[in-house]
């Protein structure tokens, strides 16, 4: 019979851990009382131990979930009396004034604004000296509440009640002797959810406090009668013997006070009296009211398990998941998705992106030196004049390339590389981190985004620096032979061409924007006349500077300034539009195509091969010493600071902060927990047939 109770109570854990829903509850006792009735007294006299908080002022300010656990007397080894809080992982509290400490921190830390919180405390005692119960102690009932309360305490502690004395739970009411029956909140209380009384059990405390034969009075429950009687209780703490250890409770004083009294108490009597009657009372009483839950509470596992295995079923299609597992899947994808994008960094692609970079920097260096010189038409009537051979061209213009040549090869282009294609690598790193289902996982793409960055660092500068080095024989001399001369003339064309028609383009919107080619013509006279003015006066203030006259122009409001910015603008695109033409015209004559020999009068192809053999270096060395490095260290970073330091916790965690992932691991735990739930219910029908109703006593 024994065996019952203990299963159960280990059942009805596993079910509150599944779901807190009425639907799936084993019954409990809970214990109600006013306050200053003894309840405290009453559970400290069964546990034998004092461990409950101490106080005037309201101590019990939580539920406290109380399971006692029945152990064999010795077990050779370790404490065989200790407490467990699984909410806190605390194990094996063997001091039972900590176990009173804790509770006590516990409660305090419900703040006084709230002053009673309805999260339960777990608490289980393991104990030779307990029987196989659980109860549940709940705050004790106010009468008056004092000033630093809420006005709504009262209520709050009815409500909180209210909630845990609802049916199957069985109801210990807690009454003092030397206080009226009609006056007790606790039986006031019961006969609300309870009217008949048929779950309610009836504890008199301080029977030393009324003379014996009202004390058996009461107990006898003619006022109000309770179907499971009432037990009379002396539960004063004595100063113990100083042999025993204060914090274990003695008996003494109420064995004394009910042998000196055998008259009244006497056994034959039917009248139930003293913590061991109360204490096997209540495992009666708590066992019969299980076994009866039982044929319910089954079918209502089955029900709930048939139902999560149909979710689990058509959700999941029977797949189970574990963390691991999840985690082991996210980072083999992480580094598949990684290995995919580096196709994006293979060699050709890089070298066309170094290309495009380099050729930007071929235009500035040709607008620099080339088209903002006026005499650069001259080197275009040069280029066409078939009776200047190369070496009489003046050498003015062999100076001009030379520094074309070294502005172009020293403009650090090691480095403008090396971060060209770093910044690619941490833009592929960021938009994977911020992607599915990284954005799940905040902390581990922090992580990502964290060492990547530290691999980049770590490779930017020596990339940088080799880059450099190897384009170094760039700056003093590059041959160049007829083919390269060739491809480099096509692509200096090539580009001439498509900043043509950008000009182009950049006119005809300002063009449309002035309202039409005239207007504009109109705008650019002006503009002219306005230079010429302007020119006229600083050479007359060079004359006689004293006389200034103040500048304003009469006719400065022909025009919007808007319109003026638009018309320089329009007057800067044609000049470039110019130059452009006339270069284009000299990169297509007999000359430059002649070949490499030219390279004074067609600087633009010369300058166009150097930015091919400047990126075709570039990328081989960042390919060596930037990407291989990094496609080599992604991987093994992934392992060593995302996966191998997590421990079973934090990969539990991890899985948890996926959505779906997380959904899918309640629907099975709760779907494995059932069904574990399931077997030992089973497993108790052949016990089931041994138990029968409690009879009644009174
Ligand atoms: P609680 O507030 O309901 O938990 O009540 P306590 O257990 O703290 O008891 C309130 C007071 O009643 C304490 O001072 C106890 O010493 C006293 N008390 C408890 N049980 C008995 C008893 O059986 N007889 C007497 N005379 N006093 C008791």
């Amino acid at each position: 019979l024994m065996h019952l109770t203990r299963k159960l109570i280990e059942i009805r854990s596993m079910l509150l851990s599944i779901d807190q829903s009425d639907a799936l509850k084993l019954p409990s006792i809970v214990v109600i009382g006013s306050q200053s009735s003894g309840k405290s007294s009453v559970l400290e006299s069964i546990v034998g131990h004092e461990f409950l908080p101490k106080g005037n002022n309201m101590v019990t300010r939580r539920p406290i979930e109380l399971t006692l656990i029945h152990t064999p007397a010795t077990n050779g080894k370790g404490p065989v009396e200790y407490g467990e809080f699984p909410g806190l992982g605390m194990n094996k509290v063997a001091d039972f004034a900590d176990i009173q400490r804790i509770l006590t921190d516990l409660n305090k830390a419900v703040p006084d604004s709230e002053a009673v919180s309805s999260e339960p405390i777990d608490l289980r005692i393991y104990s030779p000296n307990v029987p196989d119960l659980t109860l549940i102690d709940l705050p004790g009932y106010v009468q008056i509440s004092s000033l630093d309360q809420p006005e709504t305490l009262k209520e709050q502690i009815s409500n909180l009640c209210e909630k845990y004395i609802r049916e199957p739970n069985i109801i210990l009411a807690v009454c003092a002797a030397d206080v009226d029956l009609a006056n007790s909140p606790a039986l006031r209380a019961s006969r609300k959810v309870d009217p008949l009384g048929l779950r309610t059990i009836g504890v008199i405390t301080k029977m030393d406090l009324v003379p014996p034969e009202q004390g058996a009075g009461i107990l006898v429950g003619n006022r109000y009668p309770l179907h499971l009687g009432y037990v009379g209780v002396v539960t004063k703490k004595t100063k113990g013997s100083k042999k025993e250890s204060s914090a274990i409770i003695s008996r003494h004083a109420e064995d004394d006070y009910f042998n000196s009294h055998r008259e009244v108490f006497h056994k034959g009597s039917s009248i139930m009296v003293g913590t061991d009657t109360l204490r096997r009372r209540l495992m009666e009483v708590l066992e019969s009211s299980m076994a009866s839950s039982l044929h319910g509470i089954t079918n209502a596992v089955q029900l709930e398990l048939e139902e999560a295995a149909y979710q689990f079923k058509v959700q999941y299609n029977d797949q189970r998941i574990t963390a691991e597992s999840y985690v082991a899947e996210t980072m083999d994808a992480l580094k598949h998705k990684f290995k995919e994008s580096t196709q994006q960094f293979k060699k050709p692609i890089i070298r066309e992106k170094l290309k495009a970079m380099l050729d930007d920097k071929v235009m500035d260096v040709l607008e620099q030196l080339y088209w903002l010189d006026k005499r650069t038409p001259e080197l275009g009537t040069l280029a066409n004049d078939p009776r200047i051979k190369a070496h009489e061209v003046e050498p003015v213009w062999r100076h001009k390339l030379d520094a074309a040549s070294s502005l172009l090869t020293k403009s650090g282009i090691g480095r403008d590389s090396t971060l060209l294609v770093a910044d690619g690598l941490r833009a592929l790193i960021d938009s994977i981190a911020t992607g599915e289902p990284f954005n799940y996982h905040p902390q581990a793409a922090e992580r990502l985004i964290e060492f990547s960055h530290a691999i980049l660092r770590d490779r930017i500068g020596v990339t940088s620096d080799q880059v450099e080095n190897c384009i170094k024989p760039y700056k003093y001399d590059v041959e160049i032979d007829g083919r390269e001369w060739e491809l480099g003339r096509a692509r200096a064309i090539d580009l001439f061409e498509k900043e043509v028609v950008m000009c182009e383009t950049k006119l005809k919107d300002i063009r449309k924007k002035v309202g039409g080619g005239r207007r504009l013509g109109g705008l650019i006279n002006y503009l002219k006349t306005l230079e010429e003015k302007e020119k006229e006066r600083k050479a007359k203030r060079l004359e006689s500077p004293v006389a200034d006259s103040p500048n304003v122009p009469e006719e400065s409001y022909r025009y919007p300034p808007a319109q003026l910015v638009d018309a320089r603008h329009a007057v800067l695109y044609g000049d470039r539009l110019g130059i452009l033409k006339l270069r284009l015209a000299a990169l297509k004559s007999k000359r430059c195509k002649a070949g490499p020999g030219n390279d004074t009068l067609c600087p633009e192809a010369f300058l166009s091969v150097v930015a091919d053999k400047l990126a075709y270096t570039s990328a081989m060395f960042i390919n060596i010493e930037l990407l291989e490095q990094f496609f080599y260290q992604f991987p093994r970073e992934i392992d060593s600071r995302l996966l191998y330091d997590l421990d079973r916790k934090e990969i539990v965690a991890f899985a948890r902060e996926n959505p779906s992932v997380r959904r899918h691991l309640d629907l099975q735990e709760r779907k494995d927990k059932l069904e574990e739930v399931m077997k030992q219910l089973n497993s108790l029908s052949t016990l089931r047939s041994d138990t029968q109703p409690v009879p009644r006593r009174n």
